[in-house]
């Protein structure tokens, strides 16, 4: 017997999960299919290694979900300030809440809590059905909708299938969407150290000349930091000891923070540009990374993907309850118009950014800083920038503006 859904999203990851909290507590059938069990529960020490900065956009959608309160009872760190240096010639940004109607800029917060808090939310919704762990191996249309094979045998079927199973997604692959993308040949080192100084709830980030330095604040005063070095280099830091590890961040560190006192286990992810060339097909759409990867420089991937998430579970329960059937590509196609323009800038935004600060010519690095100087001199377009970043744009799905689309 094959299981019949409504929708059947694939990847329980941030984007993914997400995606199945809202669509179910739309009232749409929904199976979540993810490969991996989901971590739940683990002790309060040591913080991981994979944080996310989240807008206060992805906020108000998991305020919306429910799902919010048990990130932060897991510990979500609110970041009040961000300083941004230009290292080479001594631009400055100071972007501060005290600008902004909000107590904070945004939060920084545990990959694995994020997921964690919106699986605990799909537990208390009788009518979820999620199946872990499923690894979805081929997808075939047929009349009635999709139907997907499961490597362990099983096969589903929807009228929608909503891939959100990351940056290599092979349901992608499968429904016949090219990308088109280049890598940066550059990795995010991420690792989580202790500071002499208190990170005093500020992002700090220092563009030095391989890429930007980022000090992520976390609840328990640790930092987690994202280096954004060449992939010779980054090899290189891994594989130096502890001591010589701590040695070099404190000199790229400039001694923002003082001595740098230890630091945990670290690790590397290749960097890439990269989007969908349709983020739809029949009866099937991407979304999150499978729809579009970024550099991480302005932590806005997950950000993004999150948008995406909204936007399409609000399209869907409009349909759905505009009795219109989910197979109709008119929704599908005004998804992918709302969420391919607004991705394709801040993506290319985040690749302008990082190409202008790889740059070390004197000339041109001092141009970059007076820029930077300018904005941050100028109240009007730093409020501007602040809004951006923050995720507070024109034109966002209702979950993102604290408003129900159920
Ligand atoms: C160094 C670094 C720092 C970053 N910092 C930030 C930040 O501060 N803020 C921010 O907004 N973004 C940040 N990002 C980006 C962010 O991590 C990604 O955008 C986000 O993880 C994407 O989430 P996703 O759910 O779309 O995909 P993923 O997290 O990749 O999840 C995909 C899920 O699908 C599952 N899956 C895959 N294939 C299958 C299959 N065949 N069957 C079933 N399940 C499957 C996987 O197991 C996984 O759980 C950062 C990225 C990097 C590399």
């Amino acid at each position: 017997m094959i299981d019949r859904y409504e929708v059947i999203v694939v990847g329980g990851g941030m984007v993914g999960a997400a995606t199945a909290c809202a669509l179910v507590q739309g009232g749409v059938k929904v199976a979540l299919l993810e490969r991996f069990n989901p971590e739940r529960r683990w002790p309060p020490e040591p913080i991981d290694i994979r944080v996310s900065a989240l807008t206060k956009a992805s906020q108000n959608i998991f305020e919306m979900l429910g799902a919010w309160p048990g990130m932060v009872q897991r510990g979500a760190c609110a970041y009040r300030d961000m300083r941004v240096w230009d290292v080479r010639a001594g631009g400055e940004l100071h972007f501060d809440c005290a600008d902004t109607p909000f107590p904070e800029l945004g939060h920084l917060v545990e990959n694995r809590t994020v997921v964690a808090a919106l699986w605990d939310v799909l537990d208390t919704l009788p009518s979820a059905t999620c199946i872990t762990p499923a690894k979805v191996i081929d997808m075939q249309l047929n009349e009635s909708g999709r139907q997907l094979r499961l490597e362990d045998g099983r096969t589903l079927e929807a009228e929608l299938i909503i891939a959100a199973d990351g940056r290599d997604s092979a349901l992608r692959a499968m429904a016949g969407i090219d990308v088109t993308g280049w890598d940066y040949h550059q990795d995010g080192l991420v690792a989580t150290i202790s500071t002499e100084k208190s990170h005093q709830f500020t992002a700090w980030q220092r563009f030095l000349d391989e890429g930007p330095l980022a000090f992520l604040p976390l609840k328990n005063g640790q930092c987690s930091i994202v280096w954004t070095l060449s992939s010779e280099t980054s090899k290189n830091h891994l594989a130096l000891s502890d001591q010589d590890f701590l040695q070099v961040l404190e000199q790229a560190s400039g001694g923002i923070l003082g001595k740098i006192l230890g630091v945990g286990p670290r690790a590397a992810f290749p960097l890439r540009f990269q989007y969908a060339n349709r983020y739809v097909d029949q009866r099937f759409a991407v979304c999150g990374d499978a729809a579009h990867a970024m550099h991480p420089l302005a932590g806005q991937g997950v950000n993004a993907g999150l948008l995406d998430a909204a936007a399409i579970a609000e399209l869907t329960i409009q349909t759905k309850h505009e009795k219109r059937p989910l197979s109709s590509s008119r929704f599908l196609r005004r998804y992918e118009r709302w969420r391919k323009g607004d991705n394709l800038i801040m993506m290319s935004s985040m690749d302008v950014l990082n190409k202008t600060y790889s740059v070390t010519a004197q000339p041109f690095a001092s141009l970059r800083s007076a820029g930077m100087n300018r904005i941050n001199n100028t109240a009007l377009v730093k409020a501007y920038f602040n809004r951006y970043a923050m995720g507070l744009r024109d034109d966002l799905p209702k979950l993102a503006k604290r408003q129900p689309c159920w």
